[in-house]
């Protein structure tokens, strides 16, 4: 992804832990339920606090039917109150500055009065238990914002878990009284399309490379983009940048119209040098009076309701399929016989189903 020129760095994350903290979770459910109970809870996030907020995420993330059950009311219960934000999805390689341009135009934002939840889908978590954003170091100045929350991704599980978790969370930072939601995906694989499944807006955030621009990101990610931001705009950069620039808009010029109506810019920011973040800023809200106006944002937001719903069926189905003890035992024998030859990997599938079905 890295071209020879371009100015990417890929920056070494910091370990997520193996699993969530099962203990908050408990800590929650032991200490904390006598006083407060599922009503309870409701009632302090709808207060938007902060620290309840944090807790009840927890138990989404967990993996424990018992909190997957408490969560489900929860969440069901923040429902009503949830929607009303701009759900901003952010991705770009590592090193591209996501972290330094959230920080920026988050701070923008706070300072106009607006509440900001940052979620993130880190997509490494699935492959290696490591982390690529490594979130605990970034963005210092905004989370010493009383109206800014920042939340790690969910650190366990698959991509499509993992997703959910963060999908489930969005409701009760919203139902908390964020009105700005981001989140954040780092550009190098599945991730983008989950992130896009879940927000209004899509940011992409690209280096200027030197004359092959359009090779480091799969243009399946760039036709997704509502505005495509150019960052490091800056110092002996910024040629480069404006030239990446026209480029991207003739590229983006060959793409197919897109059903929201909104054609699709490019920026230029140097998010270090908070130079460009209105602007970016300015296309958000205009997507924003665009979209609604001709229906396309509840539209999208009804497919995406409907996209979870069967993503959440699938999930279930398969965590129960693959944790279930009895059915775990029959999957290998199958795979020994399936290694052995004795029986085709399809016809294995077959009976495995139709045993679990029955
Ligand atoms: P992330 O991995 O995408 O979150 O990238 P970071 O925000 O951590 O930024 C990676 C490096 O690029 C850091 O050293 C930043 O200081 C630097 N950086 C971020 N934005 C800019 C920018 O606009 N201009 C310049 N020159 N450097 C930047």
């Amino acid at each position: 992804m890295a071209k020879k020129k371009s100015a990417l760095k890929v920056m070494k994350g910091i370990d997520a832990p193996e699993t969530v903290n099962e203990d908050a979770a408990k800590r929650f459910l032991t200490k904390r339920k006598k006083h407060l109970g599922i009503g309870q809870t409701v009632k302090e996030v709808l207060a938007g606090n902060i620290t309840i907020l944090s807790s009840a995420i927890t138990l989404i993330e967990s993996n424990l039917p018992k909190h997957q059950k408490i969560a489900a009311k929860i969440i069901e219960k923040c429902l009503p109150y949830s929607g009303n934000s701009v759900r901003i999805g952010i991705t770009g390689v590592p090193g591209v500055g996501k972290s330094t341009f959230i920080e920026a135009l988050g701070l923008h934002l706070i300072k106009q009065g607006h509440k900001l939840a940052v979620l993130a889908i880190d997509p490494s978590s699935e492959q290696s238990g490591g982390s690529i954003l490594g979130d605990k170091t970034r963005m210092e100045q905004l989370s010493a914002e009383k109206n800014a929350f920042i939340r790690p991704s969910p650190s366990s599980g698959s991509l499509g878990g993992v997703a959910r978790k963060t999908r489930e969370s969005i409701i009760l930072c919203e139902a908390a009284g964020f009105d700005t939601i981001f989140i954040e995906t780092v550009g190098v694989g599945q991730s983008e399309t989950k992130v896009h499944s879940m927000v209004d807006f899509f940011l992409l955030l690209m280096l200027a490379g030197a004359g092959d621009e359009l090779q480091g990101i799969k243009r399946g990610i760039m036709e997704m983009a509502d505005t495509i931001i150019i960052n490091k705009a800056d110092g002996s950069n910024v040629d480069k940048a404006k030239m990446a620039k026209r480029e991207y808009e003739n590229a983006l010029h060959m793409f197919p119209p897109t059903q929201s109506g909104w054609i699709p810019n490019v920026l230029l920011t140097s998010a270090l040098n908070n130079l460009g973040i209105d602007e970016v800023w300015k296309s958000i809200i205009d997507y924003q009076k665009l979209t609604q106006k001709n229906g396309f944002w509840q539209q999208n937001r009804n497919r995406q309701a409907k996209y979870w719903m069967h993503e959440t069926i699938l999930e279930s189905l398969k965590n129960h399929f693959y944790q279930n003890p009895d059915n775990r035992k029959l999957i290998n024998e199958y795979e020994q016989k399936v290694l052995e030859g004795k029986i085709s990997p399809f016809e294995a599938a077959q009976v495995l189903l139709n045993r679990y079905f029955s």
